[in-house]
């Protein structure tokens, strides 16, 4: 796997989604796990071709758990640890005297020093270099706790050499796909979709970001929007908002006997946002009231 085929994968992670209503959410668990695996290599503790089930890598996990976790998460790290085998690029394993066998099952506190996992399928390698790790690092961190952002725990240095441009990494592609998924190709303004069958997968659907990326750090979903191409340029120029109230308001510029493009825009107006199903991917209230306020009054 190549890095932007690694950044996709993750940012795709089977995480699991618990509870109703508000408090429906993305398991937090696979995304820790990792980022304590990827602390350890940092510390010389642990390698890509072996992460060992040691109390280390359960304190990094607990540290950040206790900061992102929602009331119904369990402070579990043997479920990430044994299920991220499902993912296809770890693997664990448990050393019984001079044998070592696939682990099972969850690992329990008193296997420690006997279990550990590995990093497969082209991970191990993109993982041997700091800076990748560090690249890594920062999209987990972007893709499933904006929150932590730039205060997190990480024993590495700062991020500000980043660069800007985030296409730069290939974090903006899986921020795309991860969008265009979860609303199944459909414009949240105006509910067109357009998806041509062919190599690649061509759609005429853009992922946008509701705070920008360069100002948020933010990519986990809910502060994204799946529009059509008309409808991300109006965004975008904030002459149409997704707002708190899940309606698209449109600004008092827009005249809609000046043409008919102005028409369309001045319709969408007190039309409700275009969602998907799951509750867990509704855009977050500080998004829409970051494009509200953006509206041209
Ligand atoms: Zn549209």
């Amino acid at each position: 796997m190549i890095f932007s085929q690694i950044i996709e994968c993750l940012y795709d992670l089977n995480v699991g989604i618990i509870g109703v209503g508000g408090e429906r959410h993305e398991r937090p668990h696979k995304p820790l796990l990792l980022l304590a695996a990827l602390d350890l290599i940092d510390a010389g503790l642990a390698t890509p071709s072996r992460i060992p089930w040691s109390r280390e890598l359960r304190d990094r996990f607990t540290a950040r758990f206790e900061i992102v976790h929602h009331h119904d998460d369990k402070n579990t790290p043997e479920n990430p640890f044994y299920y991220l085998q499902t993912q296809g690029f770890w693997q664990a394993w448990i050393e019984d005297g001079n044998t070592t066998h696939p682990l099972k099952t969850t690992p329990l506190v008193n296997q420690t020093g006997h279990v550990f996992a590995r990093f497969i399928d082209g991970f191990e390698m993109i993982l041997a270099l700091p800076e990748n790790r560090m690249l890594i690092r920062e999209a987990l961190i972007s893709r499933y706790f904006p929150g932590l952002g730039r205060q997190d725990i990480s024993a590495s240095p700062p991020l500000s050499f980043v660069a800007e441009d985030e296409t730069e990494y290939g974090r903006s592609p899986a921020f795309r796909r991860k969008i265009i998924e979860i609303y199944d190709h459909q414009c949240a303004a105006c509910g067109l979709r357009i998806r041509l069958p062919v190599a690649n997968e061509v759609s005429f659907i853009d992922a946008a970001h509701l705070i920008p990326f360069s100002e948020s750090r933010n990519d986990h979903p809910t502060n994204g929007l799946a529009l059509c191409k008309n409808h991300h340029w109006a965004m975008d120029r904030n002459l149409i908002a997704p707002c708190p109230d899940h309606r698209w308001h449109v600004s008092k510029i827009i005249d809609p006997r000046r043409s008919n493009g102005e028409k369309d825009l001045s319709d969408l107006s007190g039309k409700t946002l275009l969602l998907p199903k799951d509750e867990a991917f509704h855009p977050d209230a500080e998004g829409l009231a970051w494009r509200c306020k953006q509206l041209i009054a």
